[in-house]
């Protein structure tokens, strides 16, 4: 996968993900949310080389966004496999590498 259909990849999960959450949980603003983590991937300079953000050595993302996001893939991790089951078994094996 070139760097640009990776990063786009990767911007389609997290946004699906921040979706899930948003869904049944009104405590995150859901479009606040994807526009920085768009805006963060987009700039990513890891992106050659990284996995996901959770893996990541840099860690480029503000305090309370940070532990938005945590709260985001925490409860949308295991609900993704309902929504988009390729996504999921791909995003688990970036992950495991
Ligand atoms: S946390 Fe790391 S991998 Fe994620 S966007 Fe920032 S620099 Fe890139």
């Amino acid at each position: 996968m070139d760097l640009e259909a990776k990063r786009n990849k990767e911007i389609e999960i997290i946004e699906l993900m921040i979706k899930i959450y948003c869904k049944k949980n009104d405590d995150i603003n859901e479009e606040e949310l994807i526009n920085y983590c768009t805006n963060k991937i987009q700039k990513c300079p890891m992106m050659e080389t990284k996995t996901f953000c959770s893996q990541c050595p840099v860690h480029c993302y503000q305090k309370d966004m940070r532990e938005k996001i945590k709260k985001v893939m925490r409860y949308s991790g295991p609900r993704l496999i309902f929504h988009h089951p390729i996504l999921c078994i791909k995003h688990y094996l970036l992950e495991a590498k």
